[in-house]
């Protein structure tokens, strides 16, 4: 009897094999050698059965370098109807956005003066523009609006007393905890008032010489109801200018204008605090204004020149690539229209119910026969996600698919080439439409029927 591993072709002869060429131009030669290797070993390894063929080995070696080169951050189908989903990324960037990172991946003028060609500043960037929409003096951007409210608090308050409202001693999620950042920032909480009202006599009382800031945080993504109060913005302003003590606001979402999402609760907006007079506003750049992850803080100019020059700003440093979609996304809400038509987050929340299901009756899947599985376009309820407008659903459509082992169809959709993210309710696997703008649909569709072929086939 042969041994069928004597005829296994040699490394040498592989790497002659047509077509290897090209990957060793796309992949590199030693990633290349380490697929073909493994694949003579697999090969080797399950012996007897075929496998000899240099074709088939090469079948296992592709797929071998296509597992192995395949990102770890990948694209997905959001099937969730959750807009600004912190697992999924939060908000998708506009194509604006998306094609001023690709440009700004090169070199550019981050921090060159193209007038003066002298040294410019990184911070230079995005300040013009949120001041013309915010009516802000000046502005700065860091990484995400954590690292704004830290700079805040550390620059303002530095070994100095924080007042927060009792009901403002919000947890976003994961680590970020105001009374934490508060302390981690330099700064010393105080507390004011109480869980469910707060009132300006309260903070007044607390004003000493240690106190360095108020700070109004809003509470995105919880709702004190019943018996609840805290002072209008109008009443804090007065209190901090009367005792000149700066006062903060931390917006979260910061939903540019209110009039953007018409129907939805309003939240606080930073041209509406910064009128009120507010000293400082900050908020995110990846929540509802729908850009890339990034902390925008806008208000009085000299407070942000101190900001400038806090040493955390560098460990704050927000990336040249995030300043070139920040900028475009911003210069779509010059006009209100073109940021809702725009600007994927706004688009996918104005949405209209009925077209949702239009959508979804139209994209509805062909499931195979043999899954045994049915679809149904159903009516959903999204959400805007992202700690933001807590409880209010928004009518939304989109499939359930029942019929079947659903923990077992969400994790074979979650495995597929372009994973698609759904939610299980009632033994039945929900794909929303509303987060699966344009052509996504068609692709969700093709995704879930796949899906149920391969589970079908195992
Ligand atoms: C989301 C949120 C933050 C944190 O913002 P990131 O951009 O995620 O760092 C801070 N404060 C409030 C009130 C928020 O809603």
């Amino acid at each position: 009897m042969t041994d069928p591993r004597r005829r296994l072709p040699s490394m040498d002869a592989l790497l002659k094999e047509s077509g290897v060429a090209a990957w060793i131009d796309r992949y590199g030669r030693e990633t290349v050698k380490g697929s073909l290797r493994r694949a003579l070993d697999r090969v080797r390894a399950e012996a007897g059965s075929q496998g000899s063929d240099p074709v088939d080995l090469l079948r296992v070696a592709a797929r071998d370098l296509e597992a192995r080169s395949r990102p770890s951050l990948r694209r997905v189908l959001n099937g969730t109807g959750v807009v600004l989903h912190t697992n999924l990324g939060r908000a998708p960037l506009a194509d604006e956005a998306g094609r001023a990172q690709a440009e700004a991946a090169g070199y550019g003028n981050v921090e060159l003066s193209l007038a003066t060609g002298r040294r410019g500043s990184r911070y230079d960037h995005c300040g013009e523009v949120v001041c013309e929409l915010t009516g802000a003096g000046a502005a700065i951007i860091a990484n995400n609006n954590a690292a704004a409210v830290a700079l805040v608090v550390n620059e303002l308050a530095r070994g100095r007393e924080v007042l927060v409202s009792r009901g403002e001693l919000v947890e976003i999620g994961g680590t970020f905890r105001i009374p934490d950042v508060v302390e981690r920032s330099g700064g010393r909480l105080r507390e004011v008032g109480t869980t469910n009202r707060t009132s300006v006599s309260d903070y007044a009382a607390a004003i000493d010489e240690s106190t360095g800031l108020i700070l109004r945080v809003h509470p995105s993504n919880y709702r004190v109801e019943g018996f609840a109060a805290r002072p209008p913005l109008a009443a804090l302003v007065s209190l901090a200018r009367e005792r000149g003590i700066p006062l903060a606001h931390d917006l979260g979402s910061g939903l540019l204008d209110a009039d953007l999402l018409p129907g939805f609760p309003e939240g606080p907006t930073a041209r509406g605090s910064l009128a009120v007079g507010v000293d400082l506003a900050t908020w995110s750049g990846d929540k509802l204004l729908g850009g890339p992850q990034a902390g925008i803080i806008a208000g009085d100019a000299a407070l942000i020149g101190r900001l400038r020059r806090n040493p955390l700003l560098r460990a704050f440093r927000v990336d040249k690539t995030t300043l070139a979609a920040l900028e475009a996304t911003l210069m779509l809400y010059r006009d209100p229209d073109l940021a809702v038509r725009r600007v994927p987050a706004l688009r996918m929340l104005s949405e209209p119910a009925e077209a949702v299901e239009a959508r979804a009756a139209a994209a509805r899947p062909d499931l195979p026969q043999r899954s045994g599985a049915r679809v149904d376009v159903v009516r959903t309820e999204a959400m805007v996600g992202g700690g933001a407008l807590p409880g209010f659903a928004i009518p939304s459509a989109g499939w359930a698919v029942a019929g079947m082992d659903v923990e077992r169809l969400a994790a074979e959709c979650r495995a597929g080439p372009v994973p698609l993210i759904g939610r299980i309710e009632r033994a039945a696997f929900i794909v929303d439409v509303r987060t699966l703008p344009g052509e996504e649909a068609a692709r969700a569709a093709e995704a879930l029927a796949s899906a149920l072929d391969r589970l079908a086939d195992a």
